[in-house]
């Protein structure tokens, strides 16, 4: 279990159920070939998968290209199902912003043969997280910015206005398919300039002005 930190708060939530969304950002999705979805992928992450600020990722033995994909994180805070689009944002407890580390080659590898990519997507510390933010501190309405350095360049920045599927439809979408409860966590899709890691890796990640972290690679 893993118990979910907030920035500049002793409040801690543990970790439940966690989704992620892939191809949420056109120019992600024609970078690796894919085509726009017309509705959201989605695939888990198991909680045990989970490091926060401050964390080292282990790259596993069993991959030669682990991709990072910087992210805007939901953490849900309270129970629903079939959610309309119009209450979701009632549902965000808070935001974060993580990397959703992917197994590229064993990921492509599946994908050919139509197989799940939870090897792929799944391995210990593959969702990197930073402290959550209260979702207070937003109004709903404005676009958040997020920005990725690795070894102090910036290699990815992302916009959420530029999503495919909006963050109240994601919501309404998966509690259509799963009942959300508080300590879910919703990885929204990475925007374009995704990029292998290399042991000795510095990685810091942040969402304006909130809430950032760092994590080294091992
Ligand atoms: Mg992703």
């Amino acid at each position: 279990m893993a118990d979910l930190r907030f920035k500049n708060s002793d409040k801690r939530i543990a970790a439940r159920n966690i989704l992620c969304i892939g191809r949420n950002y056109r120019k992600h999705a024609e970078e690796l070939g894919n085509k726009v979805p017309s509705s959201p992928v989605v695939f888990m992450k198991p909680v045990s998968s989970i490091i926060q600020d401050g964390g080292q990722i282990e790259l596993p033995a069993f991959s030669e290209d682990v991709h990072y994909e910087t992210e805007l994180v939901l953490l849900i805070g309270k129970k629903g199902k079939n959610i309309p689009q119009s209450e979701a944002m009632a549902y965000i407890e808070a935001y974060g912003v993580g990397l959703d580390l992917t197994a590229r080659d064993v990921q492509s590898t599946l994908k050919e043969k139509g197989l799940p990519w939870t090897i792929a997507k799944g391995f210990d510390s593959a969702a990197c997280l930073s402290s959550f933010v209260d979702a207070d501190a937003f109004d709903g309405n404005e676009s958040l910015h997020f920005s990725m350095l690795l070894n102090g360049e910036t290699k990815q920045t992302g916009d959420t206005s530029y999503m495919i599927f909006s963050i109240p439809y994601l919501i309404s979408y998966l509690s259509s398919i799963f009942t959300l409860d508080e300590g879910d966590i919703i990885f929204t899709g990475t925007p374009e300039g995704v990029g292998p890691l290399h042991t000795g890796d510095a990685i810091s990640v942040s969402l304006e002005d909130l809430t950032s972290a760092e994590f080294k690679v091992a």
